[in-house]
């Protein structure tokens, strides 16, 4: 049966009007399962009223209120962690417990907006001049809104809304039109954790969607996560209809592996980083840097348990990677791994021919090794997005470190190594934005802010933690004296202390 996915705006799933729709997979059996709505420019508009008629109340409710929803979500969030995993698992394809995995890390960010009261703490001078105080402090910017990738459905839309609704704002979402869902259900439990209607808000689409969002006269602020092209376009287009825009973009994660490095804990932490949730993740980890003799110790261990990776769909728990997210992906990634071989690359363990039994529809490629990429091939250069690892083989540090800073993207970066003094030095000259050290994947906690350098971030605010304060709420500065202070009677020169 095939579902039909429509908004969420005014507190209310609305069917969609615009006689436009896009198809929703399965990606484990390639069946279409659902026709999601894109939204019509009155659509966005309608959302769009409703959060700037949310907007007013909601902004001048106590933090301490807006915290308590907060607290009431996050409940809501953590019993119906295992029904958001399905619904992720469904349209995105990826194992169930890292379904539960993403929702956790998105969960944490709740935690952290729950303590907003004291994240909104001002500033305060007594006497900045005699009998005048002066006072800071910081107030939500109006109608926000999130336009979302597909690989997390559910924490990367949660990077930013727990955040920006704590401040005050209003918001909204524009998620992946490949994984709809799971941004319906944060929505339906938000209400129930008594969110004000109006403000959170579903809009479901394509570009026209996003260009609708982009020119929208009452969108104040505009947080976008996705692939770098679009990343640019999304930040040129808002700021130049006087928006505040983030925009973070796609990456080209280096792991450096140092010969004194430990073997297996490196074979491990690459297994997990570029294959889990099939390399379909902007931190996950698609170079490998082996420096020296590190190059054949790792690739003796490596490529045996490439070969012997389980995939299945995001049901079966023995599973460690699901299938692609649509037939367009893999067909784009099996042409990479086509590319590498073209361009002189060894392809030590080839994934294209893999086929799963039950499941020949599905978009399953297994899991693809290079040894020997070279730093001028497209196979490095450009972003996969697959279950593809580069290994690119260096005779020095500084020829590894250059070509991490050298690469377009900055997203995150590791260095798996015995030597404190090594490890010290990458961590201070990686030109990027994240960095592990024996830690492939170092997504920063949600009261630490997430994002990368280079082109893998348009604007200068990261996301969640500090940052993500910092961005949803503006900042006023209030200088006061009372009648009772010195009379200077009319002052015709700019003010100065006294
Ligand atoms: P995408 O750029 O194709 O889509 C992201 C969003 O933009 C979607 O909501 C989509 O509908 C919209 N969009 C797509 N094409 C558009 C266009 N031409 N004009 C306007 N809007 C458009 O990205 P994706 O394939 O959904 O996600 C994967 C990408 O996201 C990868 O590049 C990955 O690295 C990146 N990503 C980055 C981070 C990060 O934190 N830096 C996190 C997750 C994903």
């Amino acid at each position: 049966m095939v579902m039909e996915i429509g908004h969420f705006i005014d507190g209310r799933k609305l069917a969609g009007k615009s006689g436009r729709a896009g198809e929703v997979y399965n990606p484990a059996s390639g069946e279409i399962t659902a026709r999601v709505s894109f939204a019509s420019g009155a659509e966005v508009d309608a959302a769009v009223q409703s959060a700037k008629r949310a907007f007013p109340e909601w902004s001048r409710t106590p933090p301490l209120r807006r915290a308590r929803v907060m607290f009431a979500f996050k409940d809501l969030l953590e019993k119906n962690r295992d029904r958001l995993a399905a619904v992720i698992g469904a349209e995105h394809g990826k194992v169930l417990a890292d379904a539960a995995g993403e929702v956790t890390r998105g969960i944490e960010v709740v935690e952290f907006a729950c303590g907003i009261p004291h994240l909104l703490k001002g500033e305060f001078t007594e006497n900045v001049s005699t009998n005048v105080d002066s006072y800071s402090i910081r107030q939500a910017v109006g109608v926000c809104a999130g336009i979302t990738p597909f690989n997390f459905p559910a924490m990367v839309p949660m990077w930013m809304f727990p955040v920006a609704i704590a401040c005050g704002n209003s918001f909204v979402l524009k998620p992946s039109e490949k994984v709809p869902s799971a941004a319906l259900l944060l929505a339906e439990l938000l209400r129930e954790a008594g969110l004000p209607e109006g403000v959170f808000n579903v809009v479901n689409g394509d570009r026209e969607v996003v260009d609708a969002i982009l020119a929208h006269p009452d969108i104040d602020a505009i947080s976008f996560v996705g692939s770098t092209p679009i990343a640019e376009y999304i930040y040129h287009t808002g700021t130049a209809h006087n928006k505040r825009v983030q925009a973070l973009a796609g990456a080209k994660n280096h792991m450096l592996v140092m010969p004194d490095a430990d073997m297996d804990q490196a074979t491990d932490a690459l297994m997990g980083a570029a294959y889990g949730s099939a390399g379909e993740r902007c931190m996950a980890i698609s170079v490998a840097v082996a420096i020296g003799k590190a190059g054949d110790a790792l690739m003796g261990k490596l490529a045996p348990r490439v070969r012997n990776l389980k995939i299945g769909p995001a049901t079966d728990p023995e599973a460690e990677m699901g299938p692609l997210v649509t037939k367009q992906a893999y067909d784009k990634v099996r042409g990479y791994v086509d590319l590498g071989l073209e361009e002189g690359a060894d392809l030590v363990v080839d994934g294209r021919g893999l086929k799963l039994q039950g499941y020949e529809g599905g978009f399953f490629l297994g899991g693809c090794l290079f040894d020997h990429v070279r730093p001028e091939m497209r196979i490095y250069r450009e972003e996969i997005f697959g279950p593809v690892l580069s290994v690119v083989r260096t005779d020095t540090y500084e020829e590894a470190l250059n070509l991490t800073n050298d690469h377009e993207f900055g997203n995150g970066a590791a260095i798996f190594t015995r030597d404190g003094d090594a490890a010290r030095e990458f961590a201070s000259r990686a030109k990027i934005g994240m960095i592990g050290v024996n830690v492939p994947i170092p997504v920063p906690m949600a009261f630490h802010s997430f994002g990368g350098w280079k082109r893998s971030l348009f604007g200068d605010h990261n996301v969640h933690g500090p940052d993500g304060v910092h961005f949803y709420t503006r900042t006023k500065t209030i200088t006061s004296r009372w009648p009772t202070g010195i009379r200077a009677g009319a002052e015709f020169v700019m003010p100065t202390m006294r």
